[in-house]
């Protein structure tokens, strides 16, 4: 058997978490059009039973670190470069293409690695062909492969170059398994990609979400999570006018929720100030970062 693990790196926004879903045609990893909205590594696994096992792994967008955060963010990336045994290198065709050489380059990878050409739903097949050049030639690169991740084109390409790469041995996981991690960790991860898509601005970054009560019931389970913030105005704007938007918040989050456990659930939210806990190990780490 073909087993191994191969992580995904990229720019912020070169559509990690949208390539790992597409890899393993179920939407684990929350997308957003916004930037860093990955802060964890989350791994999923492809099984083809007696064939392959390929551990995927989504990353944070490899950025400067600016505050405690984003130095636990850019340490899963390090992580995540020390095991991997290939290494998909993902890029926007309409991104700087030199900008992200220089990166894959200061990468300074050990594994082979495939570059891959994303977004080409929105590029002229001649751009394509260019960047498939480009890259292709470059050190790092075993091969580049264009491919558009949201139309889930050119995936099965990259998935045989992938096999063509990977080494022989056993299976690391159970063969009926998707992730190590647990249900929970979904929950709380569909909360956080709403508060992306509902509210602007930095709002998203300052908040966390945790999970304080997970009570599955043979009808219904029962959800009770605490957004964080830092301050009392972010508070303020996550409720909302006599709180209309957690409320439209708990409505979107609970049919996401609902889709991924395949059960009814009854969610309640409630918003908590925590001043700078962005930078304070201990809050971290209760919020599983
Ligand atoms: P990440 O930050 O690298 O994980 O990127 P995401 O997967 O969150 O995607 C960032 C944005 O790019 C989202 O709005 C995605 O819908 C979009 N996106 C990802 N892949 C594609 C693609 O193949 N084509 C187009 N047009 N948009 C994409
Ligand atoms: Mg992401």
């Amino acid at each position: 058997m073909k087993t191994g693990f191969v992580n995904i790196f990229g720019k912020p926004n070169a559509g990690k978490s949208t390539l790992l879903n597409a890899l393993l045609g179920e939407k684990l990893a929350i997308v957003s059009p916004k930037v860093q909205t990955t802060r964890h590594r989350i791994k999923g696994f492809l099984t083809e039973a007696g064939k392959y096992q390929i551990v995927f792994s989504d990353t944070p967008g490899i950025i400067d670190p600016k505050y405690k955060l984003q130095q636990h963010m850019m340490q899963s990336v390090k992580n995540a470069l020390e095991d991997a045994d290939v290494a998909l290198l993902l890029v926007d065709v309409n991104d700087n293409w030199e900008e992200n050489n220089e990166l894959f380059d200061s990468l300074k990878l050990k594994v082979p690695a495939l570059v891959v050409i994303n977004k080409t739903d929105e590029a002229k097949p001649e751009k394509i062909k260019e960047a498939e050049f480009f890259f292709a030639e470059k050190s790092y690169c075993k091969k580049a492969i264009a491919i558009s991740a949201l139309r889930q084109s050119g995936i099965k390409e990259l998935r045989d170059a992938i096999l063509d790469l990977l080494p022989e041995g056993e299976p690391f996981f159970n063969e009926d398994d998707l992730t190590d991690l647990p249900e929970k960790f979904f929950v709380a991860e569909l909360i956080r990609e709403k508060i992306y898509f509902l509210y602007q601005d930095e709002i998203p970054y300052h908040t966390a979400v945790l999970i304080n009560e997970f009570k599955e019931k043979s009808t219904l389970t029962k959800i009770q999570a605490d957004i964080i913030v830092q301050r009392e105005s972010q508070k303020a704007i996550l409720l909302g006018e006599g709180g209309k938007m957690i409320k439209k918040l708990g409505t979107i989050a609970r049919e996401d929720i609902e889709k991924f456990l395949q059960q009814k659930i009854f969610l309640q939210l409630f918003v908590k100030v925590r001043p700078k806990w962005r930078d304070n190990e201990l809050q971290l780490k209760e919020y599983g970062y």
